[in-house]
């Protein structure tokens, strides 16, 4: 029998094309690109991995921003504001003095009926109608947030403005009002909810170590945090009630966000 010798034919039909397949099912052949095929084995690395990046902060939910102007009187009465009562020294520039750094977040309720009337009551630069604020100063509230019955949070000024709502502690305290409150609009579950995703996502962006509701604020006296230079400068506050501030501490038990102290 003639021995078999391999000829230019037979590799053609067989040897170059079988080369090619168990190739192919090889771990690091390089597939050509756009073909399906085994994913390359990279090379082993010369540097240690990179370390894990940081986790994304929580997002804030949604948020429909409906500002309030920040007008040159508005500022020039926060700044008055702030002399007459904290405890510091201001830096004597206002744009400085009337911006800061949330270090506490303070739950209201507005006692009103809707969100519009919140903003209403709160978008004049000088205050109205308030006989037990009248001799803290000319400056309006406000709220840097206001939740509605349905869970819709509204912005009305920037997260680091000084905003008047909570006796000594607006020189470092973002103000969420609920609105509702009363008997005929008892707050919501939608609200509670709305609350703890807002508080979650500001915890996550500022150094916030208190969360509190104004119904809490003169356990606070006495806490570095708390500044006012006018010891009969003070109000009894209900809002937004312990039940309330009870279900939102509920869904942030997993953040160090303190209480007011007890006891007063
Ligand atoms: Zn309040």
């Amino acid at each position: 029998m003639r021995p078999f010798r391999p000829t230019l034919r037979f590799f053609a039909r067989w040897a170059l094309p079988w080369s090619l397949l168990t190739a192919a099912c090889t771990p690091g052949f390089a597939a050509p690109p756009g073909a399906a095929g085994p994913t390359p084995v990279a090379a082993p690395a010369e540097s240690p991995p990179d370390p894990p990046s940081p986790p994304h902060p929580p997002a804030l939910p949604p948020i429909r921003d409906h500002l309030i102007p920040w007008t040159a009187e508005r500022e020039a009465l926060t700044e008055a504001y702030l002399q007459a009562h904290r405890t510091a020294p201001l830096s004597g520039n206002p744009e400085v003095d009337t911006r800061m750094v949330p270090r506490a977040i303070v739950l209201h309720w507005t006692a009103g009926p809707t969100a519009a009337s919140a903003w209403a009551t709160f978008a004049p630069d000088h205050l109205a109608g308030r006989d037990d604020l009248r001799a803290g100063g000319d400056l309006n509230v406000g709220a840097h947030y206001v939740v509605d019955r349905d869970g819709t949070i509204e912005r009305l000024f920037p997260d680091d403005r000084v905003v008047r709502h909570c006796i000594g502690l607006n020189h470092l305290a973002i103000g969420v009002e609920n609105v509702g409150g009363d008997a005929a609009h008892p707050l919501t579950a939608a609200q509670v909810a709305a609350d703890i995703a807002l508080i979650r996502g500001l915890a996550a962006r500022y150094p916030i170590e208190v969360l509190l509701g104004h119904l809490e604020y003169r356990r606070m006296e006495g806490s570095p945090l708390f500044e006012e230079r006018d010891p009969a400068y003070r109000t009894t506050k209900p809002d937004p009630g312990a039940a309330f501030m009870a279900s939102v501490r509920a869904g942030l038990t997993d953040l160090p966000l303190a209480e007011p102290p007890k006891g007063r």
